[in-house]
């Protein structure tokens, strides 16, 4: 690989696990599968709001625990939200937006990804924006300009310098929690899309520098030939993230 772009594999745990001792038992095995043997890789977990600073607490410096959302709103009257200014007082440097599931089940726009994005960028975090085509428009061979949508609202007034704390997942919706992984040829294909449509809304060095990963029933199975795409930079995984074993095989990706 000719790049410069560090690999990035990340954990989605989503509406798990059940219960604290489960989230700290499982972010200790995950840490303690980083070893000086491992690839030179960031690791970061995005796990649910009540277990992030416990987490945090097992796994050191080891990786980076997230937050799986935000509120675009600092402060007021949002009953149940959480902002970006509470997340970043306990110590959270990254949050997704735009993962499918909320996109369809709690019907997130691209006009509040965007102000997600924006207020994570503004705050000093960092974004992993998430975007792909479902399963009727990849059969219409619509994946990259769905993408090019979901690039072009997403980052909305995001400029080329903060693209440095911008990562993209491309994640299509076919392919997430269903075991149909895309094959490394479709992936690469798509990731390379993204890329250029990048290097159209800003410029070729900055395309260059941003990592896309990809995401979509990954398993110890796929990483290795996904992460040799030259257009793939890492991986965020949501099954195989619930399982230390799977996971830790999956940040040891050769
Ligand atoms: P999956 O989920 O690995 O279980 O397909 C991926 C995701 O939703 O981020």
């Amino acid at each position: 690989q000719l790049n410069a772009r560090k690999p990035f594999i990340s954990g989605n745990w989503k509406l798990n696990p059940q219960t604290k001792e489960e989230a700290l038992t499982l972010g200790n095995e995950i840490a303690a599968a980083i070893t000086e043997d491992s690839p030179d890789v960031d690791v970061a977990l995005f796990v649910p709001y009540v277990f992030i600073e416990s987490t945090m607490g097992v796994v050191g410096d080891k990786l980076s625990v997230g937050a799986e959302g935000v509120c675009p709103e600092l402060k007021g009257a949002y009953t149940g939200a959480i902002s970006t200014s509470m997340l970043k007082s306990i110590g959270v440097q990254w949050a997704l937006a735009g993962h499918s599931e909320r996109r369809v089940i709690y019907g997130e726009t691209d006009d509040y990804i965007n102000a997600q994005c924006r207020k994570l960028i503004e705050q000093g975090m960092s974004v992993m924006l998430c975007i792909g085509e479902s399963l009727t428009e990849f059969e219409q061979d619509l994946a990259a300009s769905v993408c090019a949508v979901q690039l072009k609202k997403g980052l909305k007034g995001i400029s080329a310098e903060e693209m440095s704390r911008v990562a993209i997942a491309y994640e299509p919706v076919w392919a997430i929690g269903t075991g149909r992984v895309a094959t490394p040829e479709i992936a690469q294909k798509v990731h390379a899309q993204c890329r250029a449509i990048l290097a159209e809304m800003y410029d070729a060095e900055t395309a260059d520098n941003v990592r896309i990963l990809y995401g979509g029933s990954v398993t110890p199975e796929s990483v290795d030939e996904l992460m040799s795409q030259p257009d793939i930079d890492g991986a965020l995984v949501g099954g195989a993230s619930l399982d230390s074993a799977k996971f830790g095989r999956i940040i040891n990706f050769k």
